[in-house]
């Protein structure tokens, strides 16, 4: 295999940065271009040695760097792999690599690294995919829950799962194959209670997923309201930043802004919309009909009333679009005098919310309230779970054989038949561990990282 090289380190100027060069002849790569103080090649060094020096490219030297050794397999790829970390600059970086590059390394590709690791056997595929959730991980939660997967509670718990499948199959082929043989059947009894707890269990993780997802991937939340509630008030405060315009002329915010917030352990994908008012404007009517749009995608929406002004029919045109989302009412401008019925919104929404965003009041119980609505406050991050779209399909097709033999045992089917389903279970069960996934799924899993990872 080709020694692969390339910038671990974000694409941003900063303190250090990190080009990681892994393969067969990542030493003597190294050695090329990386001179120690002491004299000493990088190649007599024993793994996790660290040496200082410098680096040179075209004879010329790039940088001051040390240079840290893994031997192999005891590395991140299984591969002798050279991490030389350098000034962070874009620049010295750059040179770093093209030093490397022009030295016997070849450009790693998108998750290279990691996708070594996996190949070398150094972690399974529900790992390595948790490293891209470390990576992009923006809150707490979606951060223990994707260290609790690197730790390996998810593989864990697929791999029992097939390992029961795979005993209970093994059995039955046995007696099938061997007639003679004293091989005791399994009871039709044994057999569905072990079908039973491995559904219970997939049943379990899929469910979850619908949490799990949300702290993983955010929630795409809408932030919807007559024009001049404070919805872009709302959205500046949440985000910390001036990001759409506020205005007190009704209509002027006219489309959509996102943003990604953290609130507490939620992570919000915002959008603060046009108003949702009927118009005659032709600019806002597509802000408005986008509106629309959003609402019906949302996961969450953040529904804002004006306080210091009667319930309207716009703003009953409003609570009638949250009928059955999940949604929060909040009622804005506290600091004024009220002339809000809030009885009508007490009526239709379980969760409301009193706040002022210009004096940024109540933002504590609006944390409280979206954690509740979601269901986010009790999820277990050290439970298995499942990380994204990939492994959820590998689980639910799982299930779907399970239930298929489950089925195929209540109408007496041969045991053959039975296996049949079992085996399907156990392949998509393995496939989500990568134990038998094709290369094709390999790589399109780890075409989704970024390059030096
Ligand atoms: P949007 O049209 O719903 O996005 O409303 P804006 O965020 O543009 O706010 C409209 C007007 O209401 C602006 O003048 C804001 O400063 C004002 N506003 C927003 N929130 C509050 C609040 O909590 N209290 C008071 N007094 N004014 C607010």
């Amino acid at each position: 295999m080709s020694t692969i090289a390339a910038i671990s380190t974000g694409q941003a100027a900063g303190g250090i940065g990190v080009v990681r060069i892994s393969g067969e002849n990542a030493l003597s790569v190294a050695d090329r271009i990386f001179k120690t103080v002491s004299g000493i090649k990088l190649e007599k060094l024993s793994g996790y040695k660290a040496a200082f020096g410098k680096v040179f490219f075209e004879e010329k030297c790039v940088d001051e760097a040390v240079a840290l050794v893994f031997k192999a397999p005891k590395s991140y790829t299984g591969e002798d792999v050279v991490e030389i970390s350098c000034h962070g600059g874009l620049l010295v970086t750059k040179q770093v690599l093209r030093a490397a590059l022009a030295n016997g390394a070849v450009p790693a590709e998108a998750g290279e690294f990691t996708k070594r690791a996996f190949l070398n056997g150094k972690m399974d595929l529900t790992r390595a995919e948790s490293v891209m959730n470390i990576i992009s991980a923006k809150s707490e939660q979606a951060k223990s829950a994707a260290l609790n997967t690197l730790d390996g509670a998810l593989y864990k718990k697929i791999s029992e799962i097939s390992l029961s499948l795979k005993k209970i199959a093994a059995q039955m082929a046995a007696w099938v194959d061997y007639p003679d043989e004293e091989i005791d059947d399994l009871s039709d009894d044994k057999l569905k209670e072990t079908l039973l707890t491995a559904k219970a269990e997939l049943e379990k993780l899929i469910k979850s997923f619908d949490v799990g997802k949300i702290i993983i991937e955010g929630v795409e939340t809408a932030i919807v309201g007559k024009p001049n509630v404070g919805k872009s008030t709302l959205m500046n405060l949440l985000s910390g930043c001036e990001k759409s315009i506020v205005t007190s002329v009704a209509g002027t915010t006219r489309d959509i802004v996102e943003e990604t917030v953290t609130l507490g352990n939620n992570v919000l994908r915002l959008a603060d919309t046009a108003g949702l008012h009927d118009t005659e404007d032709t600019v806002e009517k597509i802000g408005v009909d986008r509106t629309r749009q959003k609402l019906d995608r949302a996961s969450l929406v953040l529904a804002v009333f004006d306080s210091s002004t009667e319930v309207d029919d716009e703003d009953m045109e409003i609570i009638k679009m949250c009928n059955g989302k999940n949604a929060v009412a909040i009622i804005n401008k506290t600091d004024l005098n009220t002339k809000f019925n809030a009885e009508k919104i007490n009526k239709n929404f379980e969760n409301v919310v009193y706040l002022s965003a210009k004096d940024r009041n109540g933002i504590q119980e609006l944390e409280n309230a979206i954690e509740k609505v979601l269901g986010t406050a009790d999820f277990d991050t050290s439970a298995a779970t499942l990380m994204n779209e990939r492994q959820l399909a590998c689980c639910t097709a799982a299930l779907q054989s399970i239930d298929e033999a489950i089925s195929a045992l209540e109408i007496g089917m041969t045991r053959d038949a039975l296996n049949v389903n079992i085996d399907v279970a156990v392949e998509s069960l393995d496939t989500l561990t990568g134990e038998k996934a094709t290369e094709s799924v390999v790589n399109e899993i780890f075409s989704q990282f970024c390059v030096g990872k």
